[in-house]
């Protein structure tokens, strides 16, 4: 057998997703919508060096089966805009910087961080299946991280060593990018751990690259000792639709809690009937909307900022549209504090 015809779908879908700015103009018909714009020979040769630098600062990156959620030639489209860099975010703004939440201060032992009263975060790895231009790790040093699993040793011994932990959160990163066996060699040691009863999953696979669900996926968490719990990330009702549906729903039916976090961002999910139509399509899937994040303030990432008294109201009003328990907390993370802050 060739090794293409062992590859699980989803690696290779992943092998095969967009990695060049060009070929996702040319995908989605944008290039003219762009070019119409910028008369000026000089303006167009300095923004296209000024994309350059933020392809530098983080590559695209985006799978198949996102793209196909998009709109072509619809420069606005509120997927495109997760993931299509532009010349904003090579601004210097105050306020903004490099770690914003305090990630460095909460380092428990390389690649996991504590910041909460019996909760760790493992840095899985620092590989993603599309890079969001607000992301707050997108200047995160995960170079850092152990890499194998014998280097994870010292740090899961440091884990061993503190039994106030029950709760493991793998992110990264995003988890699920480990293949099935490397995963349940992480699960198993885990699980070796006696005082850990919980593993929660960090994770934007089953909306970015649903391929990634399958029933091998699932019987490694659903055969572990430890109670699973995914946290997935979706920011717009778009993205739950199709194939993305079906793989939240295969979650949801084998029996795993899954909720979902998402980032109030501007120009794409700043409105209360988005919201509503998100939340809607969530728990008709039986997906619990966990948390809206106020935008970390990462360099980069400013002009998705929307202020917190805009968000506050929009959370009033989606209140009295939703069942209660349809209706995310709206909290930011302030380094820190012993958990993330809810904004009223
Ligand atoms: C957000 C976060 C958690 C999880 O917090 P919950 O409120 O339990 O969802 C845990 N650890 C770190 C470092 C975090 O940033
Ligand atoms: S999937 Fe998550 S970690 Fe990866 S780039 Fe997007 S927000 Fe960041």
């Amino acid at each position: 057998m060739s090794i293409s015809e062992k590859t699980p779908r989803w690696q290779q879908e992943l092998a095969n997703a967009i990695r060049n700015v060009d070929e996702l103009y040319k995908r989605l018909n944008l290039k003219e919508i762009f070019s119409d714009n910028e008369e000026c020979h000089v303006e167009k040769a300095q923004n296209k060096e000024l994309i350059s630098e933020a392809i530098r600062q983080f590559p695209v990156l985006v799978t198949e089966s996102f793209l196909k959620r998009m709109t072509p030639a619809d420069s606005s489209d509120p997927l495109l805009l997760q993931i299509l860099p532009t010349i904003q975010e090579v601004d210097k703004i105050p306020g903004f910087g490099l770690d914003p939440v305090g990630d460095s201060r909460a380092i428990f032992a390389p690649g996991i961080m504590q910041k909460y009263q019996g909760r760790a975060l493992m840095i899985t790895l620092g590989q993603c299946a599309i890079h969001c231009r607000y992301c707050f790790r997108r200047k995160f040093p995960y170079q850092q991280s152990p890499k194998s699993l014998e280097q994870w040793e010292a740090s899961l011994k440091k884990l061993q060593e503190n039994p106030s932990i029950e709760e493991i959160i793998l992110s990264g990163g995003d988890p699920l990018v480990l293949n099935d066996r490397r995963l349940g060699q992480l699960l198993e040691q885990l699980e070796s751990i006696s005082h850990l009863q919980r593993v929660r999953v960090h994770t934007r696979l089953p909306i970015v690259l649903p391929s990634r669900v399958t029933d091998e996926l699932l019987k490694l968490f659903l055969y572990s000792r430890l109670q699973p719990i995914f946290v997935v990330h979706a920011n717009h009702p778009n993205e739950i639709v199709d194939d993305c549906a079906d793989a939240l729903h295969q979650v949801v039916r084998a029996g795993i809690p899954v909720l979902n976090q998402a980032v109030l961002l501007r120009g794409i999910n700043d409105t209360t009937e988005t919201q509503a139509e998100l939340c809607n399509r969530l728990i008709n899937l039986g997906v619990i909307p966990y948390y809206l994040h106020q935008l970390d303030r990462v360099d980069g990432a400013a002009h998705f900022e929307v202020s917190p008294e805009a968000g506050i109201k929009m959370i009033e009003e989606l209140k009295q549209l939703l069942p209660g328990y349809a209706v995310p907390k709206y909290v930011r993370e302030i380094p820190g504090k012993p958990g993330k802050t809810e904004l009223k």
